[in-house]
């Protein structure tokens, strides 16, 4: 008899964004003059540079014509963008090979899927609070989470607990939703700690494109030794504005072996039965995203938004109103001023600042009492809303 996975049953019921949509909807329809601004989304708002938008017009003539007419492309990506993405690599002194890019659709199911090639059974190892599709996806697989505490006491960077032994590590930097971004040392810890428990590091690095401390990782093979126990998950969706067009890719070095089996040979078979390849256009586009021009052009945007962080992150301090991220990040982490929850204080924004944010308990239970903001707005709308910020009286 066919029965659902019952794991489905297992996930917690998350109405974070619903309820988002729901409270600000009822707060609209009772004022319908109010000028909501939003600085809840993660998505970005600035439209794709020129020279993406170039190649993938040539792209799309390419297709319409019989001599240069594609159809399936490999499943592991086009040479040309695999070549491009490990150039991208060299920028931060790291040697990553073609031969160790698989392209996709996007972080998302990349950070999702890779659970597929591991034995279920062990730890996976989470930090809370976190991006949720971590949490959801090991709980659809039927794997045991294990959290880790993200806090105000150790700035929402945890480091490794040497009394949990994991199979598989979730970390993210420049991390959504706290925007909090480990140094070398601090992913030394947890590369240490990989390889003395045989683990593997799952290295969410959607955000790289954002950090401008010189001295800060972008990249997980900055640190000695991850060769032999990291996987990178990258995406073109926040750098380069590619949420719409959807592009990733996992970077498995091949040195990475698990039982004497190349991980990299297992997830390009994994790949090859279940997903038929990013579209030509897409990759021609995400190519273009990291040529001179591309990159340049993808900056201006990347600057735009930090300039919004940045004026976001300077009214809490003058408010002093504790918070982290904002430099490195797109997002802003702040504490919810007199003791307040997340919610309440996502109810006063709302009804006395017009501004809707999200709540940090819909992250994990660590983020009670916390609350992201996030910089893809409007510059304009994120000034009026740091105006009407320095105005509430808490
Ligand atoms: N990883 C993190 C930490 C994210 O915040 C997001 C999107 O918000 C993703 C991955 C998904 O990226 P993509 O658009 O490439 O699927």
């Amino acid at each position: 008899m066919i029965k659902l996975n019952e794991n489905f049953d297992k996930l917690k019921k998350n109405y974070l964004f619903a309820e988002i949509a729901k409270r600000t909807e009822e707060y609209k329809a009772q004022n319908p003059n109010a000028d909501v601004i939003k600085l809840g989304i993660g998505d970005v708002t600035l439209p794709l540079c020129s020279s993406v938008l170039d190649a993938m017009h040539e792209a799309v003539n390419e297709m319409g014509e019989t001599a240069t007419f594609r159809g399936y492309g490999p499943y592991e990506g086009y040479e040309f963008l695999r070549t491009a993405i490990s150039e991208s690599y060299l920028r931060y002194g790291i040697d990553i090979q073609p031969d160790e890019i698989y392209v996709s659709d996007g972080a998302k199911s990349d950070t999702a899927n890779i659970l597929e090639i591991f034995q279920t059974g062990g730890n996976v190892l989470i930090p809370n609070p976190t991006y949720p599709v971590y949490v959801d996806s090991s709980i659809i697989a039927g794997r045991n989470i294990c959290y880790i505490d993200a806090n105000e006491s150790n700035n929402f960077l945890p480091l490794p607990d040497y009394s949990v032994k994991p199979s598989i590590i979730y970390l993210c930097s420049p991390n959504n939703p706290t925007g909090a971004v480990y140094n070398k040392k601090q992913l030394k810890e947890w590369v240490d700690y990989a390889l003395e428990n045989q683990s593997i590091i799952l290295f969410d690095a959607a955000y790289e494109a954002f950090i401008e401390d010189p001295d800060l990782p972008h990249s997980i093979f900055e640190i000695e030794g991850s060769k032999e126990c990291a996987i990178e998950i990258c995406s073109f969706s926040k750098g380069a504005g590619f949420t719409g067009v959807r592009c990733g890719y996992v970077a498995i070095p091949n040195e990475l072996k698990v039982d004497g089996k190349s991980v990299g040979e297992m997830w390009l078979r994994r790949q090859s039965i279940k997903f038929n390849g990013t579209s030509y256009i897409t990759q021609k586009g995400a190519a273009a995203a990291l040529s001179k021009e591309g990159m340049e052009q993808a900056r201006k945007n990347i600057n735009y938004y930090k300039e919004n962080a940045k004026m976001l992150s300077e009214t809490l301090k003058g408010l002093n109103i504790w918070h982290i991220g904002g430099k490195n990040s797109p997002y802003i982490w702040l504490k919810c001023p007199n003791n307040m929850d997340s919610w309440e204080f996502f109810d006063i924004l709302l009804t006395k600042s017009n501004i809707v944010g999200t709540p940090g308990s819909g992250f994990g239970t660590n983020g009670e009492g916390f609350f992201r903001l996030s910089s893809f707005g409007k510059k304009e709308d994120v000034e009026k809303a740091t105006q009407r910020i320095k105005k509430l009286q808490f």
